[in-house]
């Protein structure tokens, strides 16, 4: 009842479009180029028909109709062919011809998402769903850190083309003419004799369709779907947690009998890849991601360690430079973790609306710990020279590490170390 209201609620509106989209270019409508594939075509339909839907929150009757109108249109060689040349006032003459008569507009989109046009769930309408599908997705570092639009494709169940969902190769379908359409039998079993009982089960001529396909449909062999690649696009919002689930509702697989489940893509994180060309090469493969936190390992010099002076640029995720520092004269302990604030990974808020610029941004801490490598190998004339120094200074400024260890004095105390 709910539909039928609906649709014909929508109906004068349907065809106010009809007349008025003279004004609007229909690639323009569907956000595609003039040279765009079918492909392309229909996957800014099923963008758009699925967010302007009216079932749904987002939806805007105007728009759904717009879309599906203008993809109705474009997804047709010829009446394509037609627009391309000469435009609305072609394209009109053409329908006017009775080339093409009106569809419901849902029924086009129940050929994209199966169920009839409507999204199942709420209103009762008793409209089956079909089962949820997972995937996992690999994503670098960098994509979480930055944010991005990535494309990925799926292979899944869709509803055949050729057939449109029907399942027969020339539109006739058939009641079963053995249940008579009902989908069920019922047979007589003898329990014992003279006692029967009666089971109902289900058809095995229709498979408990109640209809019959004389002339199958080639591509789908008349099981009204077939198997092929789906392309989407996943947001990958800034910060996103490793693992984070992104719903993609109705792209599970279709079937004409049922509302499509949803699709369900887990973001995951890619291991690193070393050697990595391009301009947009980072130091990301080296970063270790817990949370809002980056971590960092950075080696020094016995030199650097203890001297000081040194520098250090990390090229970040985004491409920005980190620099880490010590002055003449400042050591850095072997182990030591140093952290940086505002240096981690952008925080992440489910639900939030990056709509603002992003100088409000919130970032984790970059925690870098140093280690810092010996020499194992000296020229020998600097061996020399810094063993002398050593034992010009290990007797004047030396410290007793035993006694600053705490531990109690042996008999024979050791030598002094510096
Ligand atoms: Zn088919
Ligand atoms: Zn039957």
């Amino acid at each position: 009842m709910l539909l039928l209201r609906l649709v014909s609620n929508l109906l004068p509106i349907f065809a106010f479009i009809t007349c008025s989209l003279a004004a609007q270019d229909l690639y323009r409508i569907l956000g595609v180029d003039k040279s765009a594939s079918d492909r392309e075509l229909k996957k800014a339909y099923r963008t758009l028909s699925k967010k302007y839907h009216p079932d749904k929150a987002t939806g805007n009757n105007e728009k759904f109709l717009e879309v599906t109108e203008a993809y109705e249109a474009l997804s047709d060689p010829t009446s394509r062919k037609i627009y391309d040349q000469y435009g609305h006032d072609g394209l009109n003459n053409h329908k006017r011809g009775g080339g093409a008569q009106h569809h419901d507009p849902f029924d086009i989109f129940g050929k994209f998402f199966g169920g009839g046009g409507h999204f199942g769930g709420g209103g009762g309408s008793g409209v089956r769903r079909g089962p949820d599908l997972e995937v996992r997705l690999n994503a670098p570092l960098r994509d979480f850190y930055n944010g991005r639009d990535t494309d990925f494709t799926i292979e899944k169940q869709l509803i055949c083309e050729t057939c449109e969902g029907s399942g027969s190769a020339d539109g006739q379908v058939e009641t079963c003419t053995k249940c008579g359409g009902r989908g069920a039998v019922i047979q007589k079993h003898m329990l014992a004799p003279g006692i029967f009982q009666q089971v109902q089960m289900q058809c095995d001529q229709c498979g408990g369709q109640g209809k019959s396909i004389k002339h199958k449909c080639k591509v789908c062999g008349g099981s009204k779907v077939v198997r092929g690649p789906i392309s989407l696009t996943a947001s990958i919002e800034k910060g996103m947690p490793k693992g984070h689930r992104i719903t993609f509702e109705s792209e599970a697989d279709e079937h004409p009998d049922h509302v499509a489940g949803n699709l369900y893509v887990y973001i995951m994180e890619a291991e690193p890849v070393l050697h990595e060309d391009g301009a947009q090469r980072t130091d990301g493969a080296f970063f270790r991601r817990k949370g809002d936190d980056l971590y960092w390992k950075e080696v020094l010099s016995l030199r650097e360690a203890w001297m000081g002076d040194w520098t250090r640029n990390l090229t970040h995720l985004d491409g920005h430079v980190v620099q880490l520092s010590r002055k003449r004269g400042e050591t850095v302990q072997p182990g030591l973790v140093e952290s940086i604030r505002g240096e981690g990974m952008p925080i992440y808020h489910e639900g939030h609306v990056h709509e603002h610029s992003h100088d409000h941004d919130e970032f984790g801490k970059l925690y870098v710990e140093y280690s810092v490598i010996l020499p194992d190998q000296m020229d020998s004339g600097m061996e020399k020279e810094f063993w002398a120094l050593w034992e010009k200074w290990r007797k004047k400024k030396g410290v007793d590490l035993l006694k600053d260890s705490g531990r109690p004095l042996p008999v024979v105390p050791p030598k002094d170390e510096l």
